[in-house]
């Protein structure tokens, strides 16, 4: 007799991780299969959440909504899994130019904006640490999520009650039994895939307009404490006993690999704004999944409602995730309607 479930998923990155935790805060029941062995951009990532971003510096996408809500997701799973995975740390951005601080000065008006700004200087701060002449910005309501400690909490949960298979999941072996997905000793009502890039080969999704996104990240050693992150083009963020800097975007090299040209390149962009010296203590690789509009996509196929995508998290999936996780948890269990933006049904059209 095969085992049932609910909902079988594929992956326990970020993106695996929420829609799992969510489902089972639901009374569903949920099987995880995650292969150690593959790569995942989970575990490469700075795992920063910054609500204002890019070269305009502007509000991202949805900010208001997903800023709040991945405070209270993650505070929860902390206190869920015993464990503390969330830091908020202030974001401190050095001025490049006198019109940048005219500007900021300017948007602090915004009420929209006014919610993120801590102090704006026109002198500079710390400058052991940081090259800032003209000053800079702190911003609030941002910092970075534990994302090794997060998802090795929550394993041990799926672990210890039996809910997680070690292993690749290979789709061409799926089968369909009634109203069942079959796979091996496992059916379930329907099959989730979250497997980041990884899935972007699959032919479930050959209509989908995905891309790998390659970036990389150093470790780095610095004799400096500091409590907040620095960001201008790339970052330089606290972590315990280290520091990690990033990041570049490669959308030609799609491997797992760190190269010598991200290494340089991460060194440059870091060197505009970091004062203290520092030493190279190790280096990262991983492919961000990200789709042609720069949103998440999610849902179930339209001519395969037993089998459902949560991908396309790109460059910002500590947000992202837990607000879309949650969304389709509710359009999975009872029907909820998902923003459009995010839809599988805009690439079917
Ligand atoms: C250098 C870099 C820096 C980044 N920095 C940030 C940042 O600061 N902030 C931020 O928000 N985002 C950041 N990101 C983006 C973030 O990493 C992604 O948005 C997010 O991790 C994607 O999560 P995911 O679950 O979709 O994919 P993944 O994390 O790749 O997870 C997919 C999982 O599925 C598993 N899997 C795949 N296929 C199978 C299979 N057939 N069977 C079993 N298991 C399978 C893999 O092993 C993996 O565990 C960064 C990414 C990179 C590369």
């Amino acid at each position: 007799m095969a085992k049932e479930y609910d909902y079988i998923i594929v992956g326990q990155g970020l993106a695996g991780t929420c829609l799992a935790s969510e489902l089972l805060a639901m009374g569903q029941r949920v099987l995880v299969f995650d292969a150690p062995a593959m790569p995942s951009s989970s575990l490469v990532a700075g795992g920063l959440f910054n609500p204002i971003t890019g070269r305009n510096r502007v509000l991202t996408w949805k900010a208001h909504e997903l800023f709040p809500f991945l405070q209270q997701y993650y505070r929860q799973m902390e206190r869920q899994l015993g464990s503390k995975f969330l830091f908020n740390l202030p974001l401190y951005r050095p001025f490049a130019s006198m019109q940048e601080l005219n500007e900021w000065q300017g948007k602090s008006t915004d009420p929209r904006y006014a919610a993120f700004i801590d102090f704006i200087s026109p002198v500079p701060w710390q400058p052991q640490l940081v090259k800032n002449g003209l000053g800079g910005i702190m911003l609030k309501h941002t910092g970075y999520l534990d994302t090794h400690v997060f998802l090795a909490r929550f394993r041990l949960y799926l672990q210890a009650r039996g809910l997680l298979v070690a292993e690749q999941f290979l789709a061409p072996e799926i089968n369909f039994t009634g109203d069942f997905v079959v796979y091996k000793d496992y059916r379930a009502r329907q099959l989730i895939f979250c497997d980041g890039v990884a899935g972007f080969a699959n032919r479930l999704w050959e209509n989908i307009r995905f891309h790998p996104v390659k970036g990389e990240v150093l470790q780095l050693k610095i004799d400096y404490k500091s409590d907040f992150i620095l960001n201008r083009n790339g970052f330089v963020l606290p972590r315990e006993g280290y520091y990690l800097a990033g990041s570049n975007y490669n959308l030609t090299d799609t491997s797992w690999r760190p190269t010598t040209a991200a290494r340089e390149e991460i060194v440059a962009k870091i060197g505009k704004f970091l004062q203290a010296k520092y030493e190279i203590t190790g280096q990262q690789a991983g492919l961000r999944p990200t789709t042609h509009d720069r949103r998440p996509v999610l849902g179930l196929l339209p001519d395969k409602p037993q089998i459902g995508l949560f991908n396309g998290l790109g460059t910002k999936g500590v947000s992202l995730a837990p607000y879309f996780a949650r969304q389709f948890a509710r359009h999975l269990v009872s029907g909820a309607d998902l923003d459009k933006e995010v839809q599988i049904g805009r690439f079917f059209n």
